[in-house]
């Protein structure tokens, strides 16, 4: 990083968290209370940087003000509460639309995001633009406890991306740390798929083993967004998640469910 960019972050940084910033988190924002200290002060300080960093657009009539800007950035900071991986380096800009939408090339998944057709989706968004729909990510926002949360799916795909294929496996700490990655990340896919084939269901939900990219997005969303469920049921990734991300949302659920 350039010392120009440290310097840069580190004004926005020392600057106050605007109040108004955060009634939207108090209001808009349903995880935001059962946060500790230290995450709201991480948090606020990323969602200082994000949106001033990111090129934010709006999209088919949406207008993307301070409040959409805040609870995006705040639901895409939880997946950097304890990364050393950045910012979001590959993502420059942010288009916000006002629902699910359909684009040539693109699909709409059923968790309501885009997704090019194409099985090379590294490749294909590295350094493209992040898409989302406001009408999710605020349901999403206000709603914690549904394993659904679009914004955090969509920027795990860029976490993934970072080594510059999406195949679920995005930048690890260390050398063990990918060995018990692959051994988890493997196994738990082969079982739920297994689950599905069967005619069961699973606290990942099917959507997750369309491929090992989406694997790990959904598998993000619900260690976030409904890890009680994932901890009980799929210990195992839940303890993989929980050493990737360095956080442990049962915390935030506990007495919540
Ligand atoms: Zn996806």
């Amino acid at each position: 990083m350039s010392i120009f960019k440290q310097h840069h972050r580190a004004k926005i940084t020392s600057q106050p968290f605007p109040g108004e910033w955060e009634s939207i988190l108090e209001s808009g924002w349903g995880l935001w209370p059962r946060l500790n200290d230290q995450e709201r002060a991480t948090l606020r300080d990323t969602i200082q940087i994000l949106v001033d960093e990111k090129y934010w657009e709006g999209c088919a009539g949406v207008d993307v003000d301070d409040r959409t800007k805040v609870l995006i950035a705040a639901m895409a900071g939880t997946l950097l509460l304890d990364r050393p991986l950045g910012y979001f380096p590959n993502v420059h800009t942010i288009l916000v639309y006002p629902a699910a939408y359909v684009q040539s090339q693109e699909r709409v998944g059923s968790d309501g995001l885009v997704h090019t057709g194409s099985s090379n989706l590294g490749e294909a968004w590295y350094n493209g633009p992040v898409v989302l729909s406001w009408k999710d990510a605020e349901e999403s926002a206000l709603h914690p406890g549904r394993a659904n949360n679009v914004v955090q799916h969509e920027f795990a795909h860029t976490l993934d991306m970072q080594t510059g294929m999406t195949n679920g496996t995005p930048p690890m700490r260390s050398k063990d740390e990918y060995g018990r990655w692959h051994e988890v990340m493997t196994t738990q896919f082969a079982e739920v798929l297994a689950c599905y084939e069967r005619g069961g269901r699973d606290v990942i939900r099917a959507y997750g083993v369309t491929n090992v990219a989406e694997f790990f997005a959904v598998t993000t969303e619900t260690f976030y967004d409904a890890p009680v469920a994932l901890n009980a049921h799929r210990p195992a990734l839940y303890d993989a998640f929980r050493e990737f991300y360095g956080v442990d949302p049962l915390q935030w659920f506990d007495g919540h469910a």
